[in-house]
């Protein structure tokens, strides 16, 4: 039997001892502890035997539905109301529908406010909120919550990993028993997707966005990393400080914070803007806020201007408090989005109708903290040698203690001057293909041009860790004049429209977020091609004979560069380059910059 067969035989394997294990009703490793909660949000819990009960309930918050449950119980409550209709927005890679439920009276357009859960799969709280917030909606007197908006709710985003329930998923999460996924059936994690849009599913998401252009954004998660009190956490790109567009940051810190908190509060939660640790093997070193870029989607909708919260749920938090408390935050969210429809769209447009003319590119933590959490909600841990790795861990204590936290701010190190216009060839179909899906204008042009250009060259180039389903690259990049022929075909994308600034983050080179950044451009780091060693010899001979210049500057580099000297290819290969135009793709970066 090969090696080939003997993986087969066990994958076989494998499948069939999960298919036969019942499934959990609790985690399967064993967790800190988890300290005792009520609040009234335990009211909007259905009694066991009421006709409307969502699967969530009906399983006391053991086990979460299949995606097939959670369709066909979304199919019967549309078909008991006529708020609420089920709509498919695209396919997954694995070829499911992707659902979303629009909750809407009907009547004039109305702005949408747009929930998904589930995009980090086995974080999955949104999604069993989200069933009891339509039910309650639909059937149940919550309707007035549609007066002055529509709720368009994506149950499950990444469904594909969804499907892939294990107990051993996400084994950090207090419940549900078996959870699904981070990433999608080709490993890709849409939450670092949003820009390079590579996966089925960002693509059918970009597109739901551009058409509902919604006032509000909601991204439904569940932490990791430290144990603490608080049990609801949200946050936005940058904390606001560091957003890219000031007026819907604003709205979102100002007006959309204060209400959610306040709204869970009165329920029973504990909230508090999400804090990302620095250390979360030492909390005290304190929280982090910086710049983010349109990979994900709270900075996608920074760059896009849409009011874009994440919500991180604490994962150690019993499943039914942190469904509870999602469900509140939604029925806030669309209480606040309602009331302030009108500053949402006002905010929107004053950052749609900005144009920033710079793009910060670096950063590095700030040497002093920007603020304090004077009273930061921690839990007491100790540390204990575990034999099984070798060092100190930590062992959470269940205790409540309260700590100054320090809030870590950053300083730019870098930016870039957008320019006025990228232009990308015709053939960089892969890039155009992207610029449409995000709605980025550009114009094609019918008859060759002559410009001068900006034009980038790669020095160094390295090819990182692959990731996300690339192999990103890692360059110094050189900036030099120089007139190019635009031929017919050639694509013009000005930085003076409203998603100029994401223009910039996917095409400006050093962009962490571009796509050259993604590793977009393999082509650059093909070999120049070249000819027999016989016809260089020649040609670098006759060039030394007759091309003073040429001569000087070829015998400099012999001083400078024992290495090249020692090397008759790479000798030949510059008399080559130095004679005719050289390669248009070697090292050359295929999208050139339009100056002011
Ligand atoms: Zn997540």
């Amino acid at each position: 039997m090969t090696t080939i067969s003997c993986r087969t035989t066990a994958l076989v394997t494998g499948l069939i001892y999960s298919a036969s294990v019942p499934a959990l009703a609790q985690n399967i490793l064993e967790l800190p502890p988890a300290r005792p909660w009520s609040g009234r949000s335990e009211r909007l819990l259905v009694n066991p035997g009421d006709k409307w009960i969502t699967p969530a309930e009906a399983a006391d918050f053991k086990t979460t539905p299949r995606y097939a449950e959670v369709r066909a119980w979304l199919e019967k409550l549309d078909a008991a109301s006529p708020l609420l209709t089920l709509h498919t927005f695209g396919r997954t890679g694995e070829g499911r529908d992707m659902l979303y439920v629009r909750a809407s009276k009907g009547g004039p357009a109305k702005p949408v406010v747009l929930v998904q859960a589930g995009i980090h799969s086995g974080e999955i709280d949104g999604k069993d909120a989200g069933l009891m917030l339509l039910r309650d909606i639909a059937l149940r007197g919550k309707d007035n919550l549609l007066d002055r908006v529509d709720l368009v709710f994506v149950p499950i985003y990444n469904i594909d990993g969804h499907e892939q329930l294990s107990a051993w998923n996400f084994p950090h999460l207090r419940g549900p028993a078996e959870k699904g996924r981070e990433a999608n059936a080709r490993n890709i994690d849409l939450n670092r997707d949003y820009g390079k849009a590579d996966a089925p599913e960002t693509r059918a998401m970009l597109g739901l966005l551009r058409e509902l252009d919604p006032i509000l954004y909601i991204d439904c998660h569940v932490s990791e990393g430290f144990d603490m009190q608080y049990d609801v956490t949200f946050t936005y790109a940058g904390w606001g400080k560091y957003a890219r567009h000031r007026a819907t940051a604003d709205w979102l810190q100002g007006r959309f914070g204060p209400a959610v908190t306040q709204a869970l509060t009165k329920a029973g939660h504990t909230p508090t803007i999400y804090p990302s640790p620095i250390d979360t093997r030492e909390p005290t070193k304190g929280i982090r806020y910086s710049p983010e870029g349109p990979r994900y989607s709270t900075g996608y909708g920074d760059f896009t201007s849409v009011p874009t919260v994440l919500v991180e749920n604490h994962m150690l938090k019993p499943y039914r408090q942190r469904v509870l408390g999602t469900y509140v935050l939604l029925e806030a969210a669309l209480k606040i989005a309602a009331a302030d429809a009108g500053r949402i769209a006002a905010a929107k447009a004053t950052d749609r109708a900005s144009r920033p003319t710079e793009l910060l590119t670096r950063w590095t933590p700030a040497p002093q903290p920007i603020g304090w959490v004077e009273q930061f909600k921690g839990i007491a841990f100790d540390t204990y040698l575990s034999p099984a790795s070798g060092r100190l861990e930590q062992r959470w204590l269940g205790q409540p203690i309260t700590f100054r936290m320090p809030i870590i701010g950053q300083q730019p190190t870098e930016s870039v001057r957008l320019p006025k216009a990228w232009w990308v060839p015709a053939a960089q179909t892969e890039v155009l293909d992207r610029l449409r899906l995000h709605g980025i204008a550009f114009e094609t042009i019918g008859t060759s041009q002559t410009l001068q250009l900006d034009q980038v060259r790669l020095l160094n180039p390295k090819l990182l860790q692959p990731s996300e389903g690339r192999v990103p690259l890692a360059a110094t990049f050189v900036h030099e004049p120089g007139e190019q022929v635009l031929p017919a075909g050639s694509v013009r994308v000005p930085a003076d429209q409203p998603n100029g600034l994401l223009a910039a983050a996917l095409l400006e080179p050093e962009s962490q977020d571009s796509f050259l950044a993604w590793g977009f451009f393999p082509e650059m780091l093909s070999p120049a091609p070249s000819t027999d060693a016989f016809v260089l010899a020649a040609l670098g001979e006759r060039l030394l004979a007759t091309e003073p210049a040429v001569k000087a500057a070829f015998e400099a580099k012999l001083r400078a560069e024992p290495i090249f000297a020692a090397d008759p290819n790479a000798r030949l290969a510059w008399f080559y380059e130095h004679a005719g135009p050289g390669h248009p793709y070697v090292l050359q970066y295929p999208i050139a910059r339009e100056l002011n």
